[in-house]
């Protein structure tokens, strides 16, 4: 057998919105793609702003030597420094060039930070419902997930990830404005965390580290505060890309940002250094670092998701779906009808509507739907989420 038992079974486990996204390419040859309704990728389907284009424009024409090389594996100094006076906007604290380290995508700077933190064996908490990758990244470190229910309308629930921290906890991860749910995490909720982390940083005397994957920090609707969570604890490390603000998730850039203040920061970013050579990025892409430089006021029209959420909660919540409103990112998780989620999105499939099982998510008994298509897509499904609902 050419692929390894644990690939395999990785792939059967991950396999649910690929299985979708395959569903929609055959649905597609068959019923015209006008008439397939896909919301199962996050792909944004917003082009990124014009100021992209014009930036690379000119970095490709800048005749410059030497921009194509090998360069720090921590990324080039110049944009690392813009992008800590970026963050210095929106947090207390003054980071510097040195705590930024420049990344593939989040993807890449969540697995370099596990690569970096984790001991086999160690334990990462996971509020859920969540992105399911994390379970992957986790297993390539031989990292074990201890996936913690979050409270009613999918806030942190600090009682239960409380009872699930011991001397093997090395951190938790969040993520919020959350894929699936699109909660953000209050600054309320996160100062609770913080305190929990640090009592139990101190009982153990090993440090919690707080992981904040945060992609979607600026596709955040009605004003909604996202909270630095350097203003509210001292060990931790932002993991974030300009794949869903950009739009730019094929072009693979993104950053890891310290806490100024975390424990052991010379360490950590001697291994974030060594790690992204070692698990073969070496390094960003040249250009998209000189890009991003240029880039980091930018952000796709977010009025134009806050619209698509708005269409589709006025419509579902009208046919009769519930829901809790997301504050951010472009994912609405509304409850199914049945107790199970992959029979009902079986039922949604064959009106042509394209969405994934809660179960995918580690959230039974939902559904998610990725609005980040056109407001047509949304207006000509409706009908069919209708007629569903109505079979139940
Ligand atoms: N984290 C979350 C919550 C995501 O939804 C995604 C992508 O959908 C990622 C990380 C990975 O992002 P990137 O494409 O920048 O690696």
């Amino acid at each position: 057998m050419a692929v390894s038992e644990k690939t395999k079974q990785s792939i059967a486990k991950g396999s649910f919105i690929r299985r979708m996204f395959e569903e929609g390419i055959k649905r597609k040859q068959k019923y015209g793609r006008d008439n397939v309704f896909d919301f199962s990728l996050g792909n944004p389907n917003l082009e990124p702003p014009a100021k992209v284009k014009q930036v690379l424009h000119e970095l490709i024409d800048d005749p410059s030597p030497g921009r194509h090389g090998y360069m720090p594996n921590a990324g080039l100094p110049e944009t690392k420094q813009a992008v800590a006076d970026h963050l210095n906007k929106f947090n207390q604290t003054q980071l510097t060039a040195d705590e930024i380290v420049m990344t593939a995508g989040a993807g890449a700077a969540l697995n370099l930070v596990l690569k970096t933190l984790l001991n086999p064996g160690d334990e990462v908490i996971i509020p859920s419902p969540y992105f399911f990758e994390y379970n992957f990244y986790l297993d390539n470190y031989q990292g074990i997930p201890k996936i913690v229910r979050t409270g009613a309308d999918f806030m942190l629930d600090i009682n239960r990830i409380t009872e699930n921290i011991n001397q093997k906890t090395k951190a938790i991860l969040i993520n919020s404005p959350n894929n699936p749910t699109g909660r953000v995490y209050s600054e309320k909720v996160l100062q609770e965390l913080a305190s929990t982390l640090s009592h139990y940083s101190q009982k153990y005397g090993e440090p919690i580290y707080l992981i904040s994957d945060e992609p979607y920090r600026k596709i955040v609707y009605d004003g909604v505060f996202v909270p630095s969570i350097f203003d509210v604890y001292q060990d931790a490390i932002v993991a974030t890309s300009f794949s869903k603000d950009l739009s730019l998730g094929g072009e693979r850039i993104g950053y890891v940002a310290l806490n100024p203040s975390i424990s052991e920061k010379e360490t950590i970013l001697a291994g974030l250094v060594l790690c992204t050579r070692v698990l073969g990025y070496v390094n960003a892409p040249a250009l998209m670092q000189r890009a991003v430089r240029y880039l980091l006021e930018e952000t796709v029209d977010v009025n134009i998701y806050q619209k698509r959420r708005d269409m589709l909660c006025a419509g579902l919540g009208s046919i009769g779906y519930e829901f809790t409103r997301p504050e951010g990112a472009f994912y609405l998780f509304p409850k199914t009808p049945i107790a199970d989620d992959a029979a009902f999105v079986s039922a949604l499939k064959e009106e042509n509507i394209l969405v994934v099982p809660g179960s995918g998510f580690d959230g039974p008994g939902h559904f998610r739907i990725a609005y980040c298509v056109s407001d047509e897509v949304i207006q000509r499904a409706l009908p069919g989420f209708e007629k569903v609902l109505k079979q139940y």
